[in-house]
């Protein structure tokens, strides 16, 4: 365990803060980036309980922090997916599940620099004369470091600020060892987690919705302009080129999730990889037999469909809760536990929510992970090649790898990377290029509509070898026997590298020198086996070659 994790420290100041306050002119819900949803939010639903208690409305608060983006990485297809679905909830019509159609405001503003954040949001909520402020909370360190400020000043202006656990089905700092440490392990973390679920059902609770404010408020002088403000467009720095396209493939709203949700329990995988996110795709079959979810046992790993949920934008921005999904997933087996065995496909898919709360799980017991510095310390040392040109070709989809290409060309395409994929590309980059595995979780983050601090820095360091993952460093992929497991008809590497369209067989995962100059498709960067050679003798004794 890392010395004094900031979770413990918040959890800690959390439980020293003002517990009762009185006159209170409002309560505030203080959304983040990560819970933009007005559907079962845990913060949001007990904001509301308070503010119907002391009879004061309901105010959602939203801080844009570019400062805060640049120092996580985050790209524009995030920020761009962030602002569109806060308008969403601003003014969207949604079957009353948009604010405005529960008489809630929603004030969006911008704070830079980040270090007075804390000052700036208490600053906000003195303006307004509010004491009781509700926020779910976020596990990256610097946001606890900011939320245990909050706590301290908090403290001093008399306001009850209360952290609430929402992101995750299992809260961090809850499941340990026989010998009482948190899990490094995924296997045993998973055996413990569906045990605890299975014991805490409540855990999947829907968290109730928020009661609409009284009409009043509306005409109410302080809050009247809250209405009025609109939520902006961009933020400076972060322009999204394609935002168009993004917006066709991944719509905005909790509607497009639970449309997501549905495609994924009850249709049919498709061929094509792009195409609206939408059950009601052209071609999307129903199929109560043989949907993406039922299926997905056996189809996971295979990139040339559609075969997983496409959820992750929508669980990472919390467009949509992680208790809602596993709620779905249990109606479509029709039981009332949790399932979450390798036996099936709906199980198998609980899984990797699993697997998304083990990353979290992680990054609180041993922050380091999330600071650049590798799980496993005698990593460290480990010889990287610098090299633009390589890196370069890797980010463009151009390293004559050819679903290492087809690969980097679907992130760059979509915002987004099927999951074999992203380990075949990071395996690649690592153990065949020798660059360092913090350059490429920096450009998925930046390009990533999805891109969660967590379980990005948990891909990258299993595919590395210097995270949890207890296999050895010499586990390496073979990218050519990988693109025939995860591309058997080839429609990917063909639907993403249209050069190589003509191709059919062997030669579509591993052109040869003349079929690749006639097509003007770039010679491979190395060779396969002199870089595993490379890659075993640096990663045996670091820091020596
Ligand atoms: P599904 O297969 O339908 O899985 C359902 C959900 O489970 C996903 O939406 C996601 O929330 C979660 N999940 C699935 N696999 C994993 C996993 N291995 N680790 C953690 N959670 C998982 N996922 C992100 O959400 N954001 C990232 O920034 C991210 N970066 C990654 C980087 C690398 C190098 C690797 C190897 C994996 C990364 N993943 C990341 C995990 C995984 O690839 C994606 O979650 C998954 O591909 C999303 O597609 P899906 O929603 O169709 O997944």
């Amino acid at each position: 365990l890392d010395a004094d994790p900031p979770l413990q420290k918040l959890l800690k100041a959390a439980s020293a803060s003002v517990k009762t306050v009185e006159g209170t002119d409002a309560v505030v819900h203080w959304m983040r980036m990560a819970d933009l949803r007005v559907v079962d939010n845990r913060a949001l639903s007990q904001a509301s309980k308070r503010a119907r208690e002391v009879d004061v409305p309901l105010i959602v608060l939203f801080v844009i922090s570019p400062q805060d983006y640049v120092a996580h990485d985050r790209g524009p297809r995030k920020i761009d997916f962030v602002l569109r679905n806060l308008k969403a909830i601003k003014a969207g019509a949604n079957e009353g599940r948009s604010l405005k159609e529960l008489n809630i405001p929603l004030y969006v503003t911008t704070h830079s620099p980040r270090r007075t954040l804390p000052t700036g949001v208490i600053n906000i909520l003195k303006q307004w004369n509010v004491k009781e402020i509700y926020a779910n909370v976020e596990y990256e360190v610097d946001e606890l470091r900011r939320d245990i400020k909050i706590l301290e000043l908090a403290k001093q202006e008399d306001i009850k600020c209360t952290l609430v656990h929402d992101k995750l089905l299992v809260e961090p700092g809850t499941l340990f060892t026989q010998q009482g440490k948190p899990f490094s392990v995924f296997s045993p973390f998973h055996r413990r987690w569906i045990e605890a679920l299975n014991k805490n059902l409540h855990w999947i609770a829907e968290a109730p919705m928020p009661t609409p404010n009284d009409c009043e408020i509306h005409s109410h002088s302080s809050y009247a302009d809250l209405f009025n403000q609109e939520v902006p467009d961009e933020v400076e720095g972060f322009q999204c080129e394609d935002r168009e396209k993004m917006k066709v493939i991944w719509p905005e709203g909790h509607s497009a999730a639970t449309g997501m949700l549905e495609r994924f329990l009850r249709t049919k995988s498709r061929a094509s990889q792009l195409g609206a996110a939408n059950p009601l795709e052209e071609g999307a079959e129903s199929s109560a037999k043989a949907s993406r979810a039922l299926a997905y046992k056996d189809k996971r790993d295979q990139a040339d469909r559609d075969t997983t949920s496409r959820l992750s934008p929508y669980l990472s921005a919390g467009v949509i809760s992680c208790r809602e999904v596993v709620r779905a997933a249990m109606d479509l087996l029709k039981i009332k536990g949790v399932e979450s065995s390798r036996d099936t496909g709906v199980g198998m898919w609980v899984q990797e929510l699993a697997w998304r709360d083990f990353y979290t799980h992680v990054m609180c017991a041993w922050p380091r992970v999330s600071m650049g510095r590798p799980y496993q310390e005698k990593f460290a040392d480990v010889k990287w090649e610098v090299n633009e040109v390589h890196f370069n070709a890797w980010k463009e989809g151009k390293t004559g790898v050819p679903i290492v290409d087809a690969a980097m060309r679907q992130l760059n395409t979509m915002g987004w990377m099927h999951n074999r994929s992203r380990m075949i590309v990071a395996m690649y980059l690592t153990k065949d290029l020798m660059l360092d595995w913090r350059l490429g979780e920096r450009y998925f983050s930046k390009a990533l509509i999805d891109a969660d601090l967590a379980s990005n820095n948990g891909g990258w360091q299993w595919s590395a070898g210097t995270g949890t993952d207890p296999q050895p460093y010499f586990r390496i992929f073979n990218p050519y026997n990988q693109s025939e497991k995860a591309d058997p008809t080839g429609n990917y590497i063909r639907e993403f590298v249209p050069e190589l369209g003509g191709l059919r067989g062997p030669d579509l995962h591993k052109p040869s020198a003349k079929v690749a100059q006639k097509l003007g498709y770039p010679l491979p960067l190395v060779d396969h086996s002199e870089a595993r050679n490379r890659a075993l003798r640096r990663y045996k004794n670091p820091g020596t070659e």
